[in-house]
């Protein structure tokens, strides 16, 4: 049997998460992640790790949602992938908005938007838009929820993202009827109901032209809704049944149970008790079967409605009972959900804090490992690893050795503190006139080497005779001593490829040479 292809198996869990098949979608995203780590291959990982992160969410699985979310973000950030680090926090804010945590949802949105804009992603900039919409709209903020939208499906409909515009459409209309359902009787009419169904009608067709089923029945079930806000009972019960069907395939009993309730409401009000009680109780047998708390609740306060219309004051109160303690339940649930979410975000913070100060000690660490302490220049490691990371490169090298002339006598004369500023100060002047691309290293006592990335001898003897003019030219009157210091320098040239010891070997035998015709001059070491 052909090993199943990588780059399948992810588009395979892309179609289920536009399709809404969670638990699908999960088992081939567990393929493609293991398939992937197996090769090594980390784009993919992360890649399957973010499908994972967004199909557990889906499930409403939030614990490994965010574990998986979080790891492929780290991997994002860790590679500067923006691209990456967006796509995660479509899915973060996305999870905040299902923990009801808005704040944290337009914050997750809005550090989206930072990432798609530094790439120029119009197209995801506009997803966190609609991002914000969602977020504002459910904190009551209407206004800024229509602005962030109409934004956003403009955005949309120039890129001709089809999926993204019948989301927002979505939307649009779900904030039309909330405001139409939130309008007291007897004050201003809120929420536009034609525009409403023609914002529904056209997410709908867009939904059905992507292929995006849940779309498909979210659209139909929040038509039946309109339809039943216009009291409508033919088309309530038509398009809701229409969403039952879809909800049923995918599955997505949550959907399913909604839709059940749209039509129970429908028939109560339109007086037909036994259909009510039917649909609410498959309703609420569904959502029994699912765990689905505020289903449950929702059914049972539609049948607290029906068995009081229908005089039964005993079941009426029966359901009315478990309906309230299930709402002490869920605040409760919520408020240990926001505490625990809060407590999460501290340890992470206090990760992230630990994590940078142990880079900024290991920077330190290396910064005293390669520096030598009295004259601030590379020492012998540091120079030692450039030349290791020069040997990869295959290039050639210039290797300049220089050592003060006479120093012994600087010590002798005026002790080792006037010979440490001496050793500072001839640091300084020399590092002022290396190039840029050149090492300059205190090798050790009063002797130094600039290790010169591909350079000829004659641009190594150039640089060679500016170090020694520089070292020549200090001046020292300020020390109160009579002080004259030149520096003597071997210069020589070979392949990077060449071990160090070597190199130096060849650079000390121009320095004897320079050193023994005088002093205070370069010896070129040829071949
Ligand atoms: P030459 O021209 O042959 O190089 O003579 P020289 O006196 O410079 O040679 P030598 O290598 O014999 O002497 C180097 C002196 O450098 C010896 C040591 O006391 C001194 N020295 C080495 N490291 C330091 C340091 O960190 N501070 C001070 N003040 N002196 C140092
Ligand atoms: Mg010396
Ligand atoms: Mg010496």
């Amino acid at each position: 049997m052909p090993s199943p292809d990588l780059t399948a198996l992810l588009a395979e869990a892309q179609r289920c998460i536009l399709a809404g098949a969670a638990e699908t979608g999960m088992r081939v995203a567990e393929q493609a992640l293991q398939l992937a780590q197996e090769r090594h291959d980390e784009p993919a990982r992360l890649q399957a790790l973010g499908q994972m992160g967004t199909l557990a969410r889906m499930a409403s699985r939030h614990a490994d949602a965010r574990r998986w979310l979080e790891g492929a973000d780290a991997g994002y950030a860790a590679r500067g992938d923006a691209q990456g680090m967006a796509q995660i926090a479509v899915q973060r804010g996305q999870m905040a908005l299902d923990l009801g945590d808005y704040g944290d949802a337009i914050e997750c949105f809005a550090r989206g938007m930072q990432h798609a804009s530094a790439i120029g992603d119009t197209l995801l900039s506009s997803r966190f838009l609609t991002g914000i919409g969602i977020a504002s709209a459910r904190v009551g903020d209407h206004a800024r929820a229509r602005d962030a939208y109409a934004k956003a499906l403009a955005l949309q409909r120039t890129l001709h993202d089809d999926a993204a515009a019948a989301n927002t459409l979505h939307c649009m209309a779900v904030l039309e009827l909330r405001e139409i359902e939130a309008t007291r009787p007897g004050q201003p009419t809120q929420g536009n109901m034609p525009a409403a169904l023609q914002l529904l009608l056209d997410s709908l067709a867009l939904a059905r032209a992507t292929s995006r089923r849940r779309l498909e029945g979210m659209c139909l079930n929040e038509l039946g809704h309109a339809y039943r806000l216009r009291g409508g009972l033919a088309a309530v019960v038509d398009h809701c049944e229409q969403a039952i069907a879809i909800f049923r395939e995918l599955p997505a009993p949550k959907d399913e149970c909604d839709a059940l309730l749209h039509i129970a409401a429908a028939e109560l009000d339109a007086g037909h008790l036994d259909a009510a009680i039917e649909r609410a109780e498959a309703g609420l047998t569904l959502a029994l079967a699912c765990g689905f708390r505020p289903a449950e609740r929702d059914a049972r306060d539609l049948l607290v409605r029906c068995r009081e219309a229908a005089g039964d004051i005993a079941a009426a109160f029966a359901h009315l009972k478990i309906a309230r303690d299930i709402d002490a339940q869920l605040r409760d649930g919520e408020v240990l959900r926001r505490i625990e979410n809060i407590e999460h975000r501290r340890t992470l913070e206090q990760t992230r804090q630990r994590q940078a100060e142990l880079e900024a000690e290991t920077r330190a660490l290396d910064h005293l490992a390669t520096t030598d302490a009295l004259t601030g220049l590379a020492n012998r490691r540091a120079l030692e690893s450039a030349s290791d990371r020069l040997r990869t490169t295959g290039a050639s090298l210039a290797l300049v050795v220089l050592d003060l002339d006479h120093f012994k006598r600087v010590n002798d004369r005026f002790g080792h503190v006037v010979g440490d500023v001496v050793l500072r100060r001839a640091s300084l002047a020399m590092a002022a006139v290396c190039r840029e691309q050149d090492l300059l290293a205190r090798w050790g006592g009063e002797e130094f080497a600039v290790l010169l990335p591909n350079t000829d001898l004659d641009a190594a003897t150039r640089v060679a005779e500016r170090i020694r003019h520089a070292v020549g030219s200090i001046d020292w009157t300020d020390l109160g001593v009579s002080l004259m210091i030149t520096a003597s320098a071997g210069v020589i040239s070979g392949a990077a490829a060449t071990p160090l010891a070597e190199l130096m070997q060849r650079a000390d035998e121009a320095l004897y040479c320079a050193k023994s015709d005088g002093r205070n001059r370069l010896h070129v070491g040829r071949g």
